[in-house]
């Protein structure tokens, strides 16, 4: 009689073998085979759990299957889930109009994933520039910052700095100007009649969670305004409540007048994102100018109204500050034992590991046979940015096998 485990045993190397047979390799994942996920954790095809401290990204913030989440999405996979924009469907316009009102905004763009939120975010910028601004037709600029991390299109990556996201996929979108994050006079002399709009992360979240200075977004917000320059907000990562707020922008009192969102307005279930902005910018699109098949479907749309439901209380902000505070204050004791800097807003921090340890990738495999998943990004960082729903006792448990890695390291 064949066992339960020994048909585990038998399936995950399959997995694995198919994987590397059949499957692009386009990602390194650490070598574990989720099959199951709730809450903070998730269980490997043995039955082994692990604390999530990676929550896709961001885009599980609200925790593995929320309840709430997955009846919005239950209840909507028995009504209706894709009609295409050629209908009207009844989950769209109430979807919109919540949104909205959580980010302050009068118009949404429903598109699918981060990356289409950040196309469409550049596509709007340059036809408001031409039809708005006046800049003579083919002239736009877009200002983005070094070390961005904005998505894989080729328009996106024409922008990006890290040469393993770029390299090979020439010929380049034109368009860009790149100034480094952080230095409001470098911005301040690369805006020319010219730049339709400056595309920022107000904490770059690839990059290793870089919180630029406190009177960067500031300064910002008055070069554009000042120079009829749009300031496009990407909150794809940073944004429903992953540092503490609604929106990191909000942190230092800035509103945008652009945002880009998507990753959690998914709720870990289907993709969803969107570019908000009020009428005077959104409005530059007519009928048949954008689109998308699955933008707005009635799925996403249920599970994003979800989602914004979860937002509209606080609650979830609140409760990523409050942990912030928690996780940071074990981080900071960490300084000096193998961490060599901390910086983290809400329950989002990136670590830079002492290279003399081992590199990221060896601290977050050492982590996962500890049974806590993280991930390392340039090198030596690591990002952890558990679910928000993630208990203290979890928080506690996967801080302290983080100690117990960085200690086994720096006494080998
Ligand atoms: C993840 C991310 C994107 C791209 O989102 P995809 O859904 O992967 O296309 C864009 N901008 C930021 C800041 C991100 O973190």
């Amino acid at each position: 009689m064949t066992t339960l485990s020994a048909v585990r045993d038998a399936l995950v190397p399959g997995v694995l073998d198919q994987e590397r047979q059949h499957l692009a390799h386009n990602y390194h994942p650490l070598e574990l085979v989720v099959a199951t996920g709730s809450g903070a954790t998730v269980t490997d095809t043995d039955g082994v759990e692990y604390l999530d401290f990676l929550a896709a990204y961001s885009a599980t913030n609200f925790g593995h299957r929320h309840p709430a989440l997955i009846a919005a999405a239950k209840r909507q996979l028995d009504r209706v889930t894709l009609t295409s924009r050629a209908f009207h469907n009844d989950q769209l316009g109430p979807f919109a109009a919540a949104l909205a009102e959580l980010i302050g905004k009068d118009m949404v763009l429903p598109m699918n994933t981060g990356a289409e939120a950040v196309e469409s975010g550049i596509k709007v910028a340059r036809k408001w520039g031409y039809e708005v601004k006046g800049v003579p037709d083919g002239q736009a600029k877009i200002i983005v910052a070094s070390g961005n991390f904005h998505g894989r299109t080729t328009t996106i990556i024409s922008f990006s700095d890290d040469d393993s996201a770029r390299a090979g996929f020439g010929p380049y979108t034109p368009g860009f100007i790149t100034v480094p994050y952080g230095d409001l006079g470098a911005l301040r002399a690369a805006i020319t009649d010219d730049v339709v709009a400056v595309l920022l992360e107000p904490i770059q979240g690839e990059g290793g969670v870089v919180i630029p200075p406190a009177d960067y977004l500031p300064g910002v917000r008055e070069l554009t305004r000042t120079h009829n320059v749009l300031f496009i907000a990407d909150e794809i990562q940073s944004g429903l409540g992953r540092t503490g707020t609604t929106l990191a922008c909000q942190h230092v009192g800035v509103e945008a007048d652009v945002y880009l969102l998507g990753k959690a307005l998914g709720g870990g279930i289907v993709p969803v994102s969107a570019v908000l902005a009020n009428s005077d910018i959104l409005g530059v699109l007519q009928p048949g100018q954008h689109g998308s098949t699955f933008g707005g479907n009635p799925l996403a749309c249920a599970v994003g109204h979800a989602v914004v439901e979860l937002l509209s209380t606080g609650e979830f902000q609140d409760r990523a500050a409050a942990l912030g505070v928690r996780m940071r204050a074990r981080l900071d004791q960490m300084i000096g034992s193998g961490v060599l800097k901390v910086r983290s807003r809400g329950l989002w921090a990136g670590i830079d590991i002492d290279p003399r340890l081992g590199t990221g990738r060896e601290v977050c495999e050492r982590l996962a046979s500890h049974g806590v998943l993280a991930k390392d990004t340039h090198g030596s960082t690591i990002r952890l940015a558990p679910p928000i729903v993630i208990t203290e006792a979890q928080l506690d448990r996967g801080l302290d096998q983080l100690e117990r890695v960085l200690t086994e390291l720096g006494s080998r």
